[in-house]
């Protein structure tokens, strides 16, 4: 697993090449190409680019890869099509206060080069999907809506969770927002994810943004949220 700043995206291996499972802001791109550069990963030699979601962090170096080698197959959630093809960060509500306050003074980057999507790329509509497996990579990809509504997680056979944003786990949070991410577009839509997720009973979770995390610390987070949404109703 490759980290650029706060971003995190994974190689897997494939019978076809390499897949990517997202890419990095666009602000970050000389170190992108560095970094594929130093693990041998031509974008000549890359398969696929899986995309957890279209959020703007994880989608700003994709349209610069594929123009590179428009032959990397695209694959992502029918949900975010339109998001994708727009370049532009759908609407979302803040995880609390301190998020917003900083998020506004912060002027994060909205857009991204738009994607849009071409005649072989792999766009699933189904609650998880077996494609990978023609790849001869032992992995489902799950529809987790919540964070975007098309989001995404690869679950591997051996219970290792990409997580994409559907979990956070950032360093030292100023925000207290762990495990959650700091946005959301629906917050009862990321707690059925959540609940589905650890109904598979996942080993490790992995999030885009900071370390793994334990099922126990979901678990909990889980119930506090659930407790806070019914006294809240
Ligand atoms: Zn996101």
């Amino acid at each position: 697993m490759e980290k650029i700043g706060l971003t995190r995206f994974v190689v897997i291996d494939s019978n076809r090449g390499p897949i990517l499972v997202d890419t990095v802001p666009l602000a970050y791109r000389e170190r992108f190409w560095r970094r594929l550069d130093r693990q041998g990963l031509a974008p000549s030699r890359i398969a696929a680019l899986i995309l957890t979601h279209h959020h703007s962090d994880h989608t700003g170096m994709a349209a610069s890869l594929l123009e590179i080698n428009p032959m990397i197959r695209l694959i992502f959630h029918a949900n975010e099509e339109q998001a994708l093809s727009s370049g532009r960060n759908q609407p979302t509500v803040y995880t609390n206060q301190k998020v917003e306050n900083f998020s506004k003074k912060a002027n994060l980057q909205p857009t991204f080069p738009p994607l849009k999507r071409r005649p072989h790329d792999i766009v699933f509509e189904e609650a998880q999907s077996p494609i990978l497996r023609d790849w001869g990579v032992e992995a489902t990809l799950l529809h987790t809506p919540g964070h975007t509504s098309g989001s995404v997680c690869l679950f591997f056979d051996d219970g290792t969770l990409i997580a994409g944003d559907t979990f956070s786990n950032i360093p030292l949070n100023p925000f207290k927002t762990n495990p959650f991410p700091f946005v959301y577009e629906d917050m009862p839509a990321l707690l059925r994810s959540w609940k589905w997720l650890l109904s598979k009973e996942p080993v490790t979770i992995t999030p885009s943004h900071g370390r793994s995390l334990s099922v126990s610390k979901v678990e909990k987070a889980l119930k506090n949220q659930e407790t806070q949404s019914n006294l809240s109703q």
